[in-house]
């Protein structure tokens, strides 16, 4: 079962959530118009089908594997990878200045779904290598952005990002990895980093790791964290390669999915010299900078939910309509009916499209905000985008990697007993996605964030001017009136208001006993996501409506909309009782109780 992109169903996502139109009207995306953005999807699209999709389950079986010190990715890699680069593919929203071609944000994050709906065990290379671009772009120094940013958008070097150590994973103020300044003003790095994705591979002639690390004189906590760009070839002032540096691939960890996808030990200063580092914006500063590369990389792993849920929906359509078993209510003579036919598998089916669909919508108009916050000519403008891109990126990352475990599952259940078996691929999807609610910040860490950080944003406007956003969607659902549309606004109308009483609730509840707000963070995430994409799901409806004609542009947005109103969102008033009523039973136990 061959991957094929699911070119309409994103145009439409494109155009009736993240307002398409209206970018292009307004010059917000540049030169680009509708035709060349589907031009692009459709030539990525085949780029998936033909080069990556085809080594994706070899890959997973051979893995990478450490060789005499150096990683060696899977038969084929090394040629996808160095056709993906001279595609052009790795420099999509990169700046012109350094060789990208500047596309929007939009493109960038739905070609980021498709390579990782086509292989996810590579798509995540190209996905850190975006994220130490845009880090490097925000605050390193003119020369270190000479020096690394060509080779980097061009794809001959990769990038890393290296946070995590043994005792600092979620909580980075505990990390040790020490910087010492040298007279020259560069730093000697040491210390141990695991759990580093493509740390090591020979997909690139040069890799270009972020580290964070601690200066000895640092403050102690979150303060006095550094980043540092520290290279595994050092580079000559030529810009040709010199010796290697003092960093090593010290283990490629055994796991339980994209085992194509090296997650390495990295050890710095081994040999006692310290690896060679330069400073990337100020001293104990660099956390921010960090975090200017994770919210990139926290929409980019909600892509790869939606990425892997795509991936396992079509895997799952396909084998429903050739699998037979049992009778169905439209079968007639003897045979067993495909069971596409039976009313659960139709079940199935329609929540793994629904779910995926919300969640790229939600994706999608987080891309948008990205754009707009980059873009817009007015200033108080580029600031409002900015606050959503903060509000809707935790929702971004964490409800659509959730949705991705779960489509996932799904896919296997609809698969039976051959879902468990390694052979159709849907067990790969479930084992790969299983990672993706715990890198780039657990989903619990994400909720978190939600809570006590975007919540209390602007004095809570950001999120009240939203919801109030999404009524007007409702309200527009409520007037048209359509009887196919069903119960379809009441439902969206119930959902929206949950998340509006449930906000009020965590808001008074940050201001007394914030354990009792945390207690409810992911069912309020949860709540958001399913309120925020019935709502999305509904304008597609709207515009579907609007548009006529065709199977993506008609029947499929209302159907879809519709079902997710009325048996998914009908979830979001029972998870606004569970964040507002459940703090006092989940605190009940003592933790030595548990
Ligand atoms: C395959 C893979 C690839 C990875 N790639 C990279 C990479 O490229 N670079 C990199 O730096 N790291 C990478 N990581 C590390 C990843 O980001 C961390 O595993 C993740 O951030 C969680 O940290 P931890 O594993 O230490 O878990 P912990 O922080 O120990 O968390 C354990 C549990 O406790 C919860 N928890 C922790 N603190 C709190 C709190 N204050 N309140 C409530 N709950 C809390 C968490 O949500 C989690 O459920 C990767 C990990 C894996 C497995």
């Amino acid at each position: 079962m061959t991957y094929q992109a699911p070119v309409d169903d994103i145009m439409h996502a494109l155009k009736s959530a993240a307002g398409l139109d209206e970018l292009i009207a307004r010059g917000l995306l540049g030169e680009i118009d509708e035709a060349t953005i589907r031009a692009v999807i459709e030539e990525a699209g085949k780029f998936g089908a033909e080069v990556l999709d085809p080594l994706s389950a070899a890959g997973d079986k051979t893995g990478s594997k450490l060789v005499n010190g150096k990683v060696k990715t899977p038969p084929g890699w090394r040629e996808a990878y160095q056709a993906f680069a001279a595609g052009g593919w790795g420099s999509l929203s990169a700046a012109e200045e350094w060789g990208g071609q500047n596309l929007p944000s939009i493109v960038a994050t739905v070609a980021g779904e498709i390579w990782n709906s086509a292989n996810m065990g590579f798509g995540l290379c190209p996905l850190l290598t975006l994220g130490a671009i845009d880090a490097i772009e925000a605050q390193a120094s003119d020369a270190l952005k000479q020096t690394y940013l060509p080779k980097m958008v061009s794809g001959e070097w990769s990038g890393t990002m290296n946070l995590t150590e043994p005792h600092a994973g979620s909580d980075l103020s505990q990390l040790k990895t020490r910087a010492v300044k040298q007279a020259d003003g560069s730093y000697r790095l040491f210390g141990t980093k695991i759990f580093i994705t493509y740390g090591d591979h020979e997909l690139t002639d040069n890799i270009i790791h972020l580290v964070l690390a601690r200066l000895p004189d640092a403050p102690p906590g979150t303060r006095g964290i550094s980043l540092f760009l520290v290279p595994k070839i050092l580079v000559n002032d030529d810009g040709t390669l010199a010796a290697h540096n003092d960093v090593v691939c010290a283990g490629v960890e055994h796991k339980l999915g994209i085992h194509a996808s090296p997650t390495c030990v990295m050890k710095y200063g081994e040999k006692g010299e310290g690896a060679l580092g330069y400073l990337v914006g100020e001293e104990n500063r660099g956390l921010n900078v960090m975090f200017i590369m994770m919210n990139a990389a926290r929409l980019a792993v909600g892509m790869q939910g939606v990425a892997v849920a795509e991936r396992a929906t079509q895997r799952a359509l396909g084998y429903a309509r050739e699998r037979r078993q049992g009778r169905s209510a439209a079968s007639t003579g003897a045979q067993m009916a495909p069971i596409i036919e039976h009313a659960d598998i139709r079940r199935s089916l329609m929540t793994m499209k629904a779910l995926t669909q919300a969640a790229r919508a939600i994706c999608l108009v987080t891309a948008r905000e990205t754009d707009v916050a980059r873009r817009s000519k007015d200033a108080a403008e580029r600031a409002a985008a900015g606050h959503r891109v903060a509000l809707l990126t935790p929702v971004a990352k964490a409800f659509s990697t959730d949705i991705g475990c779960e489509v996932a599952s799904i896919g296997v259940q609809v698969h039976g007993g051959m879902g468990f078996i390694e052979e159709t691929g849907a067990a790969q999807h479930y084992r790969d996605a299983r990672i993706l609610p715990i890198y780039e910040g657990t989903n619990g860490i994400q909720a978190m964030d939600l809570v006590g950080r975007k919540l209390p944003l602007e004095g809570g406007k950001v999120v009240m001017d939203y919801i109030a956003d999404l009524n007007r969607t409702v309200e527009a659902v409520r007037a048209s009136n359509r009887p196919e549309f069903g119960r379809m606004g009441e439902r969206l109308g119930e959902a929206v208001a949950a998340l509006a009483e449930a906000t009020r609730w965590i808001g008074g509840a940050l201001e007394g006993d914030v354990d009792s707000a945390f207690a409810g963070a992911v069912p309020y995430l949860r709540l958001f996501g399913l309120a925020a994409g019935g709502v999305y799901l509904a304008k597609g409806a709207l515009a579907g409506t609007r548009n006529g004609g065709g199977e993506a542009h008609g029947a499929q947005p209302i159907a879809i909309a519709r079902f997710f109103a009325e048996t998914l969102a009908t979830a979001a008033p029972g998870l606004k009782d569970s964040v507002r009523d459940g703090a006092a039973a989940t605190l009940m136990l003592a933790p030595d109780a548990l």
